[in-house]
């Protein structure tokens, strides 16, 4: 079954705004991966540097400070930053000054070993770039940066026509090849993880009748609203049932019955707009009307039986509704009851109408 929804997923194109909304979700789950790179970065670099200027006794230059200074500025712009379009180009300027850094420290080594250590600083770059969450564009761009800094051929007295420059130039185009494969291969599974998870929740909370929220869904938003939302004005819960509904179903068949299920879930929709509606199941809907006064519910609730009896239709319905206020310490469930107990006063005292609980 997985494999099945999986290929369907693999198979459509994600549109550009998709690629986007998984672009920025990957990158705020992967910035503190992204920070502990650069640490790690910084850190690694610096020691080389200290080894190349005291050991090595070069000393620690000026040029040394202001490339750590910058390098730590970029880290804390990664940290103040939430947005992956600019994390791109921040990227961008970490791979330009660590590279080099990396090629200064390079300088203070013998002639001799300057394109195997260019060759590993490079390496090192391109792989963890390839795990960052980056755009292609990004990543292209960075491994043209590395290589144009950290290239093994300019001013190392390397030939290509020599074994040792023969064999430099095939692991770089070896090593390219290999972090740019790895980078798209985990891109594309990445993003269709997210749009396969984005799938599967979407068919878990929203109902496939009436395409409005389900009971899962509705337990959830709600339960949220009543738990953190600050009660400057009171909240309230609504049960709706459509009124004789078995008879549409016997008179006009299962199909009409659907098609009336559809246009009620629309109108609650358009009438509650700004509160947690859902289908419950069967034709019972709840709506959780969180902020609200007694007269601004009746208003809504009146406006909602009004706009489901008058709608133009060959099968017209009414609704009944039950409304409870959500006293402070309630659950859901308990005013899910009280909201049923006034459903049942409206459904014994006429149909289509709207009664509130009498505690
Ligand atoms: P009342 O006014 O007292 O609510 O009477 P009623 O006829 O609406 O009675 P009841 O609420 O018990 O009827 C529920 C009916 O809803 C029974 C069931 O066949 C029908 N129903 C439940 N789910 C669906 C569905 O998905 N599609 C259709 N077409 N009918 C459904
Ligand atoms: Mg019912
Ligand atoms: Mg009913």
């Amino acid at each position: 079954m997985l494999k099945t929804i999986e290929a369907e997923v693999l198979k459509k194109h994600p549109s550009p705004a998709l690629q986007r909304e998984f672009a920025q979700h990957d990158f705020e789950r992967l910035k503190p991966f992204c920070l502990l790179v650069y640490g790690a970065s910084i850190s690694i670099w610096l020691a080389f540097n200290l080894i190349v200027s005291f050991p090595g006794q070069q000393g620690f230059t000026f040029y040394s400070m202001i490339f750590l200074s910058v390098l730590v500025i970029n880290l804390l712009v990664l940290a103040f930053n939430r947005r992956v379009r600019y994390f791109q180009w921040i990227n961008l300027a970490f791979v330009s000054i660590i590279a080099t850094g990396i090629r200064l420290v390079i300088e203070g080594l013998p002639m001799v070993l300057h394109p195997g250590w260019l060759i590993l600083g490079a390496s090192t770059i391109l792989y963890s770039a390839s795990v960052l969450p980056l755009s292609r564009w990004s990543f292209v761009t960075a491994l043209l940066i590395t290589w144009g800094v950290l290239n093994p051929f300019y001013l190392t007295e390397t030939s290509l026509l020599e074994v040792k420059g023969t064999m430099v130039l095939f692991y770089a185009v070896f090593l390219s090849a290999l972090t740019l494969y790895s980078f798209l291969k985990l891109r594309q599974l990445k993003l269709s993880n997210y749009i396969m998870a984005k799938l599967l929740l979407e068919q878990a909370y929203v109902d496939p009748l009436t395409e409005i929220p389900n009971r899962r869904s509705f337990m959830t938003s709600a339960g949220q609203k009543l738990d953190h939302q600050p009660r400057t004005h009171d909240h309230y819960l609504a049960m709706i049932d459509i009124d004789n509904f078995k008879k549409v179903n016997d008179v006009y068949g299962h199909d009409i019955g659907d098609e009336v299920l559809k246009r009620v879930a629309q109108d609650i929709k358009g009438v509650m707009v700004d509160f947690d509606y859902a289908r419950l199941g069967g034709e019972e809907f709840g709506i959780y009307l969180a902020g609200v006064r007694h007269d601004d519910v009746e208003q809504l609730a009146a406006l909602l039986c009004r706009r489901v009896r008058e709608e133009p239709s060959q099968h017209p319905v009414t609704i009944s509704i039950g409304l409870a206020r959500v006293e402070d310490g309630e659950t859901l469930n308990q005013a899910m009851i009280k909201a049923d107990q006034a459903l049942y006063e409206s459904k014994h005292t006429g149909k289509d109408r709207f009664t509130f609980h009498v505690p």
